[in-house]
């Protein structure tokens, strides 16, 4: 199907992320060569819906010609500078500024990054520089969720609660903790709204009581937790959360990196949540992965609690990455899509894929659909009633994304049988009703 002799140069030189080596190398890869709007074609032809924008980060869609041109553009005038020794770049400064006017609430200043991973590094540096500047250096305990994903970094994979991440690095360190998820469908407490935000307040409480209150920097939570299998708290959940962390004297961090830029509607989750964290992480759909990028946005009284006791002295955090010229250009340009139709198309979009996965509901595997916007996932079952995942030996992550692949569809299959969607905002009212559609036959195959 694809030419051989790059499958033979895949395996023996190409080392891919989170896989398993010898299962990658025995079953192959599967080769992109070209995309356009939500469809991408493999190296043998063959056309796809892509349901996962990438990997969650295609928010505009593929193919956009304006989006090439800035960057061409950009690497004739000025292809790299650096934004150490104070210096900078028009398009880093400007997309800085522009994102600063539309963040939530003080979150006026921005740092670039390359990715999510090392934007959730960042906001643990700048935390320990806050509660030093203000004279608690006692303050360095870190608090996350079960099921959440920050990123895969050393230090910030313990933030991260999925095992995987975990084993042979003596991680999570003894001052990365956690609370449990708000994983409505299996939840202990049961399905009720307000029970599970009752649960998730006193769980933050007592952990708070357990390590010291004067001890906890900072609460890290995703406004839906995307790896851990889309999971969507619910209605005012973030606000409990923020306004307890608040109350108690912790910092608050919103790992906007899958959630922000149009995937759950609006440019921000934290604006349909109607909080203002003191820090936010985003990454993927900041350049739409058009080209790498991170940033970390810090409220006011973060960076000027920093910037006075810092005075003269530099903070000892920086890439050589840090704000790049091509990656900001590609930056505004994308800002401009969204504000000019995308995040618009998104919404309508993303009712209609919402409502289309609840039709599939009826099918006897399907346990659960939930999502916000464009971001979505149907839970798997054997028993509905008894909510049985399918049986892990059979692999079905594997399996389901390989039989929505022969399918026509890309999607993300979980590990437990859960299939997560998050197609680009772009998409037509065909595209959503193929990924539906196509789904269903997924299911039907897997029965
Ligand atoms: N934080 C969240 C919520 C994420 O979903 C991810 C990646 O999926 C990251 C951080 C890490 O981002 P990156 O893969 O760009 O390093």
């Amino acid at each position: 199907m694809y030419s051989n002799s790059l499958i033979e140069l895949d395996r023996a030189h190409l080392v891919h992320p989170v896989a398993s080596y010898r299962g990658h190398e025995k079953l192959g890869v599967r080769v992109l060569a070209s995309a356009s709007g939500a469809t991408v074609t493999d190296a043998s032809g063959k056309q796809l819906i892509d349901g996962f924008a990438g990997l969650w980060c295609v928010n505009a869609g593929y193919g956009h010609e304006s989006i090439v041109e800035v960057a061409t553009r950009q690497m004739r005038d000025l292809p790299y500078a650096t934004a150490y020794f104070g210096l900078g770049s028009e398009p880093a400064i400007r997309l800085a500024s522009e994102l600063a006017e539309r963040a939530p609430g003080n979150l006026d200043h921005v740092y670039f990054t390359l990715g999510g991973s090392d934007a959730v590094d960042s906001t643990i540096r700048f935390i320990r520089y806050y509660w030093i500047a203000r004279g608690e250096p006692q303050r360095d305990q870190f608090i996350s969720i079960e099921q959440g994903y920050h990123g895969s970094s050393t230090v910030g994979a313990g933030l991260t609660a999925l095992p995987l991440f975990h084993a042979g690095f003596g991680i999570p360190f003894d001052w990365q903790h956690k609370i449990p998820s708000h994983y409505a469908y299996r939840n202990p407490v049961g399905d009720d709204p307000q029970a599970i935000i009752d649960a998730s307040l006193a769980a933050l409480r007592r952990k708070v009581e357990e390590i010291g209150p004067e001890r906890v920097a900072a609460f890290y939570a995703e406004p839906i937790q995307g790896s851990g299998g889309v999971l969507v708290p619910p209605k005012g959940w973030m606000k409990a959360m923020r306004n307890l962390c608040h109350e108690l004297g912790i910092l608050f961090v919103a790992d906007e990196v899958i959630t922000g830029f149009g995937r759950t509607g609006p440019l921000f989750a934290c604006e349909e949540d109607e909080i203002v964290p003191d820090l936010m992480t985003v990454a993927k759909g900041l350049t739409s992965g058009y080209v790498p990028m991170g940033a970390v946005f810090m409220g006011d009284h973060i960076y000027q609690t920093i910037a006075d006791s810092a005075g003269a002295a530099a903070v000892g955090h920086g890439y050589t990455y840090s704000a790049h010229p091509v990656s900001a250009a590609v930056g505004l340009e994308v800002l401009k899509l969204y504000e000019n139709g995308l995040l618009d198309n998104g919404r309508k979009a993303g009712a209609r894929l919402m409502a289309g996965l609840e039709g599939l509901k009826d099918h006897p595997l399907v346990g659960d659909v939930r999502g916000r916007g464009m971001l979505a996932a149907v839970e798997l079952v054997t028993d509905k009633e008894k909510k049985t995942p399918l049986p892990a030996a059979a692999d079905p992550a594997r399996r389901i994304f390989d039989r929505a692949w022969e399918n026509g569809l890309v999607i993300r299959a979980f590990a437990n049988g859960v299939l997560g969607y998050a197609p680009p905002l772009c998409c037509t009212d065909a595209d959503i009703d193929a990924i539906v559609e196509r789904t269903r036959k997924v299911l039907d195959e897997t029965l």
